[in-house]
Order: structure tokens, then C-alpha cells, then sequence
């Protein structure tokens, strides 16, 4: 019966009563960006772009970048393709792009805290993608990894802009940022929530350790309480925000998520009919009301277990 259900369904995402939640691909360069193009998804919500020098011994120039983001964004003609500037550091370091060791990388500079020390770095990259999008005619939305204040926010913003690109906006994945996502993304045009990095931050626990995978676990009440914040200042700010973590290729988390007021969910594109088939099965209030109960549970067990018993049973 799922499967059925999983092949008749096609198109945009949306809840049983209608609310557009936009199913974009998460992906890492041109191969990624080729596979993703052909399927049946509206977009890409996360564009990894420091995957594609993650072996680079020295800087892309403006040029070899440009030609990547065309090879990237021509798959997807118009649709949007949201790109992520270089999120260097920690457990993504790039040789060109390394401030040397530190004690705590993973709390050190990186992401924009990075790209505000090497600001010729993120120019340049800025400058590719302006180049690129105009050529290939892609709606291309630029954000900022790592941000956790309003005025880095603001700082990026300003830079976006000054390379003529239309769209700025910020990941929310710090827990300070989204404790304030309401002045944060007021400055940007829209938000993303990582939540790799926001369950990594609130429970204090290293992503890199596989030991500590329960306390990272997105059903963690404390991290969807963090994310329900952040959704609030979003409404408040009147700022669209979504979510490019892992769990938004989850059905049922990204019902709760969907409930919490996120507008679009970004995954490995294997995972957006499923995303897809749980949306059209619930009204948005449905998703509100898995979004309320999950938040009554204790554990993460519990509020995966809350969630799926009053979820639809075809899932
Ligand atoms: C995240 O932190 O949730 C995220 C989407 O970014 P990355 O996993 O690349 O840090
Ligand atoms: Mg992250």
C-alpha cells in the first residue's frame, strides 16, 4: 500500500489541506547536482560548496569557480538552488582555507567566522556565483554557515548584495542564533535551520563521535524546542525559514517540523517521496499537533514513539 502511494504521488510538496512545504535536495557538487536536477524535486535547499575543495591544495580562482556553479546550477533551469558559502573548519577543513590548529575546532573560526578573516576568500566566491547565476538564469539564494549573531548576519548580508546577488540569508545553527533568530533574520532574507550543528551545539556533544549518537539524536525534546524558537523569531521577523539537516529527510520528524512552521525541507533527494507521501496525508493542523505532543515527551525515544502512534498508520 505505501509503495502505491508512494508512486502516485508527484509535484510540489504539499500537506493534505494544501500548505505549500517546499521537498529541496541536499548536494556537493556537479555530480550530486546532475542526479538531483532530473528527479522530481523543487530545488536544492543546501549546495555544500566547500565539498568540491575538500582535496584543493590552493584557492579556486573566480574563473574555475564560475564554471563549477554553471555546471551545478544548469540542471535545475529556474528552479531555486540555495548555495552555501565555503563552511571551512572543523570537520570540514580545507587546505587553502586553515587558520591553523586549535583546541576546540568544531567551536573555533569557522564557517563565516572564517570567511570574515579571509574576506578575499569569500568575495571571490561571491563573485562566481553572481557570474554563474546570471548565465545560467537559476534562482540563486546565497547563505552564510555558522552564524551566531545579528551583526555577522547584517555583515553578510551587505556583502551579498555588493556583488549583485538578489537573495541573502543565513543557517541557523548555533543555539544563539536561534534564540534570536528574530533579530538575525531580520537583516538576511531568509533562514535555514542545520540541525547536524544545532544538536551538536545544544547538547554539547561532538558530532564526530559516534558514542555520543543518542545525544545527538534531532528528536531530542531540547533540540525541537531550540528549533520551535527559532520558528517563532522566523514568524516574528516575517522571514521564511527551512530546515537542510538530516532530519528533514525523516517522514515523520519532518511532519513535527513542518508543524513547528519550517516552509521547506531539504534532504538526500532518496528521501523526498517519502517526505512527500507524509505531507499529503496530514493537514497542516495535524502536523501542529505532532509538533505539540513530540515537545510533551521527556526522551527522544518517547517523542519519535508519541509522534508515530498519532501519525497516519500508512507510514
Ligand atoms: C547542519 O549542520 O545541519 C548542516 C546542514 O550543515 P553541515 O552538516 O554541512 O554542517
Ligand atoms: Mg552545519
Amino acid at each position: 500500500r505505501r509503495k502505491e502511494a508512494l508512486a502516485a504521488l508527484s509535484g510540489p510538496g504539499v500537506t493534505r489541506d494544501g500548505a505549500h512545504i517546499a521537498l529541496l535536495a541536499n548536494i556537493g557538487g556537479v555530480e550530486d547536482a546532475v542526479a538531483a536536477g532530473a528527479l522530481d524535486l523543487e530545488g536544492v535547499g543546501l549546495f555544500r560548496t566547500e565539498f568540491v575543495y575538500l582535496s584543493a591544495a590552493k584557492a579556486p580562482t573566480v574563473e574555475e569557480q564560475t564554471e563549477i556553479y554553471r555546471q551545478v546550477f544548469a540542471p535545475f533551469g529556474e528552479r531555486r538552488v540555495v548555495v552555501r558559502t565555503l563552511d571551512a573548519g572543523a570537520d570540514k577543513p580545507l587546505a587553502f582555507a586553515d587558520l591553523g590548529p586549535e583546541e576546540n575546532p568544531a567551536l573555533g573560526r569557522r564557517g563565516l567566522r572564517l570567511s570574515a578573516e579571509r574576506p578575499e576568500l569569500l568575495d571571490a566566491q561571491l563573485e562566481a556565483l553572481a557570474v554563474a547565476a546570471r548565465e545560467t538564469g537559476a534562482d540563486v539564494r546565497v547563505m552564510a554557515p555558522m552564524v551566531a549573531t545579528a551583526e555577522e548576519a547584517a555583515w553578510f548580508a551587505r556583502r551579498v548584495r555588493e556583488n549583485g546577488l538578489p537573495k541573502a540569508g543565513v543557517m541557523i545553527e548555533v543555539p544563539g542564533a536561534a534564540l534570536r533568530a528574530n533579530d538575525v533574520l531580520g537583516e538576511v532574507d531568509f533562514g535555514s535551520l542545520g540541525t547536524n550543528d544545532l544538536a551538536q551545539y545544544t547538547m554539547a556533544a561532538d558530532r564526530m563521535q559516534g558514542a555520543l549518537s543518542d545525544l545527538l539524536d534531532p528528536w531530542q525534546p531540547a533540540v525541537l524546542d531550540v528549533v520551535a524558537v527559532a520558528c517563532e523569531g522566523a514568524a516574528r521577523a516575517d522571514r521564511p525559514i527551512g530546515v537542510c539537516g538530516e532530519s528533514a529527510g525523516d517522514p515523520l520528524l519532518a511532519l513535527v517540523l513542518a508543524g513547528l512552521g519550517v516552509s521547506s525541507l531539504s534532504m538526500a533527494p532518496s528521501k523526498v517521496p517519502v517526505v512527500r507521501l507524509a505531507l499529503s496525508l496530514h493537514s497542516l493542523a495535524e502536523c501542529q499537533e505532532l509538533a505539540f505532543v513530540a515537545r510533551e515527551a521527556r526522551t527522544a525515544i518517547e517523542a519519535l514513539e508519541f509522534v508515530r502512534e498519532r501519525a497516519n498508520s500508512t507510514l
